[in-house]
């Protein structure tokens, strides 16, 4: 006979509106399904991947941070963080959803050559704020990115290379933990937190702003040479070798595409396949074109963008498209890409193979990217030499393909393949994106964080260390 029962079944699950309630009369500003701006505030870039919170609070500072981790814990309810949607991977749903556009703060300390940043700002916002100073933040391919969402995921550039991970330059994180305290993370305070809020995404806490360093670097020679398909299997050979031989003053990728025949595309893109080749040189523009005169020479570029160009203009490097779209994304993280990887490659998705697949990108890292400069951080791949990530939009017709051909390509690589994955690319949740992206030792000192630092387990992110 059983003597004590629990007062709830096992279906019951916890009511964020208690919470929610309680949120909007202490003044917050609370968002609740059905009105434009919750649509607004939930609005993810990959249209497979929306999201569906119990309601969404636009945080001013901090302190309305830690209001609405210490309401949801005691309703029993979780906590999301967004600032663009472009990295969404939960549902969301029965959380609430702290936004942080509002956390606005661009502040350029340029004579100590480092920046304040608010958790809502995007990369575009922090170029243009230190172009006049001829400083530069390490931002990703795309300008469109939240630093915050880039740099706790590590922050991998067009110029890694030659500056390392974006994270390895941050000063300090103001964060809000699971357990509603407000704290500030750096090398000397916190570093515990220091350390796993690089690397860890939002598995710790809710970050408001952050301080990095910036570097002086007013231009680049940089751009992109696209080649016709009838040149891609040259262009992919050549490459293999070629960025084996390049110094840490250059980064490179490559990447295959199959566009469209839309107006919104270059017209000798349109409706074909071709191959980008992505070259950004920190060093010598001289020394830059003398580096990426092997590739001008193996074909004549249908477009050739490699110039000198201001820092600010680097999402030119890759111009990554960010209209909302469906897709399926996979990422896998390689040893080495040489003669034998290039061609398989080409064997999977070259120019003389059908696919469905959109986009299959590889990008070299090495160089500074290997260099933690003596403060570790939970980021756990530095080794990787390559990264390949593959991308097929989700349109009915070719849904299946996209899928299969994915599956494809990246088992195909198994060969030269490493066992994880980089927390900004890979695009799973919870236990099985943790399972990718730490090694063991590392998932294990964030776990013990997260028992100290978020108790009661508030946040959804920790979902993917304590399930
Ligand atoms: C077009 C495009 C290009 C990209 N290029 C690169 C690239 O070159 N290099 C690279 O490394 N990545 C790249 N990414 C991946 C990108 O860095 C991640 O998707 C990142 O999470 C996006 O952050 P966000 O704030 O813009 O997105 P959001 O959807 O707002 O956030 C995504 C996640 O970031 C974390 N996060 C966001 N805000 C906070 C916060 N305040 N506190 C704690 N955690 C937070 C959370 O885990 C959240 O779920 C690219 C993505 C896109 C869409």
């Amino acid at each position: 006979m059983t003597i004590l029962s629990s007062p709830v079944g096992s279906d019951y699950r916890p009511s964020p509106a208690a919470a929610l309630v309680a949120l909007r009369d202490a003044g917050l500003p609370v968002h609740l399904p059905g009105t434009d701006s919750y649509a607004a505030l939930t609005r993810t870039s990959n249209l497979v991947k929306a999201i569906a919170p119990a309601g969404v609070v636009a945080v001013r500072n901090a302190q309305d941070v830690s209001r609405v981790l210490r309401s949801a814990a005691a309703t029993g309810v979780q906590v999301a963080v967004q600032g663009t949607g472009h990295g969404a991977t939960e549902t969301m749903q029965d959380a609430i959803l702290v936004s942080t556009v509002a956390l606005d703060e661009v502040s350029v300390h340029a004579d100590e050559r480092w920046a304040r940043v608010g958790a809502g700002v995007k990369w575009e916002a922090v170029l243009a704020a230190c172009a006049p100073y001829g400083l530069a933040g390490l931002a990703g391919s795309s300008p469109d990115v939240g630093v915050v969402g880039y740099l706790t995921g590590g922050g991998l550039g067009p110029v890694a290379r030659t500056f390392g991970l974006a994270s390895d330059l941050v000063r300090a994180f103001d964060v809000v933990t699971g357990d509603g305290v407000v704290r500030r993370a750096s090398a000397t305070e916190n570093a515990d937190l220091f350390w796993g809020l690089r690397g860890g995404k939002g598995t710790l806490g809710i970050v408001t702003a952050v301080e990095i360093d910036l570097v002086e670097q007013p231009s680049l020679y940089a751009g992109a040479l696209w080649f016709d398909a009838a040149a891609a299997p040259a262009v992919i050979r050549t490459w293999s070798l070629w960025s084996s031989l390049l110094p840490e003053l250059g980064t490179t990728s490559f990447a295959l595409m199959r566009l469209p025949d839309l107006p919104t595309f270059p017209e000798p893109l349109r409706g074909r396949t071709s191959v980008s080749v992505r070259f950004a040189w920190t060093g010598d523009p001289s020394e830059g074109a003398e580096m990426i005169q092997v590739l001008r020479a193996v074909a004549r570029p249908l477009i050739d963008t490699v110039r000198v160009m201001p820092y600010s203009e680097l999402g030119d490097v890759h111009t990554d498209p960010i209209d909302p779209m469906p897709l399926h994304e996979e990422h896998s993280l390689l040893s080495s890409f040489g003669p034998d990887g290039a061609e398989r490659l080409l064997e999977l998705v070259g120019p003389d193979t059908a696919t469905a697949l959109a986009m299959v990108e590889v990008r070299q890292l090495g160089g500074k990217v290997r260099d933690d400069r003596g403060l570790p951080s939970a980021f756990a791949f530095r080794d990787a030499a390559f990264s390949v990530f593959s991308l097929g939009v989700l349109i009915p017709e070719i849904a299946q393909s996209v899928v299969s051909d994915s599956a494809r390509l990246h088992d195909g690589l198994s060969e030269w393949a490493l066992d994880g994955g980089l927390p900004n690319f890979t695009d799973t949740a919870g236990p099985a994106w943790a399972a990718r992206v730490f090694t063991p030792e590392v998932a294990r000192r964030l776990q013990t964080l997260s028992l100290v630092y978020d108790p009661d387990r508030v946040l959804l992110a920790a979902r993917a260390l304590r399930s």
